[in-house]
């Protein structure tokens, strides 16, 4: 499912380079978006929010410091990693000093496995789940690589869709989700499903957490959504 797979917005206006750094991405099962400058970038990231932008300091239009910028700005942005990539070192500590928010940067010419690296470890941070890490809220354990969940001693038998639920909530605990950002997350946005069903799946998600009598981690907040602790 689209959702689940991690999301890298590539903009770099060098044909080149953009093909490469997509190939690469896709290869180890990202999803792209590409765009040629930052105008297009803004744009595709305000329709489809990636989980990292790998950013071009040197851009026609709008440069990667401003949009860095503006993605740090902005409080439903700000989480998105910034990896930015700069011609010269020089430029590195002149980004540095701007304190754009850039949680990375890397000067070219770098090399594809360098930068690979890069992206994995700001997926690590923004995105655990998807790299295969272990989760844990209080009692409650979550594989990512062996779909296992454990709550004390028990383990729990969750249906693939509260599975994925859990692992969005345990990402970041204390995070209120709205019904629509759960939809897209946990279904996917190409896929017609009524919030409802969130609702739904929250309920099971719930029984099986509390089966054996623990406190229910997950709170209804009124008029937003749910969140885990
Ligand atoms: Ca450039």
């Amino acid at each position: 499912m689209s959702a689940q797979q991690p999301h890298v917005l590539i903009v770099e206006d060098e044909p080149a380079q953009r093909e490469v750094l997509a190939y690469n991405l896709e290869a180890e099962g990202f999803r792209t978006s590409r765009a040629e400058d930052g105008e297009e970038g803004l744009m595709l990231m305000a329709e489809d929010p990636p989980d990292v932008i790998v950013l071009d300091w040197m851009l026609p239009s709008v440069s990667g410091i401003e949009i860095c910028r503006r993605i740090k700005m902005n409080p439903a942005t700000r989480g998105i990693a910034v990896i930015m990539l700069s011609a010269r070192s020089e430029e590195v500590d002149r980004v540095r000093g701007l304190e754009t928010g850039a949680d990375d940067y890397v000067v070219k010419p770098y090399s594809v496995s360098e930068l690979m690296a890069r992206v994995r470890s700001q997926l690590r941070r923004v995105r655990p789940t998807t790299v295969g890490q272990v989760l844990t809220f209080d009692d409650i354990m979550l594989d990512a690589e062996t779909h296992r969940v454990t709550r004390g001693d028990a383990t729990l038998k969750l249906g693939p869709t509260e599975f994925r639920l859990l692992s969005t909530f345990m990402e970041k605990p204390g995070r209120v989700w709205s019904r629509d950002q759960l939809l897209d997350r946990v279904w996917g946005r190409d896929i017609y499903v009524d919030t409802r069903t969130v609702d739904v799946h929250v309920g099971r998600l719930r029984k099986v957490l509390t089966q054996n009598g623990g406190d229910d981690p997950v709170r209804t907040v009124r008029g937003a959504g749910y969140a885990l602790g």
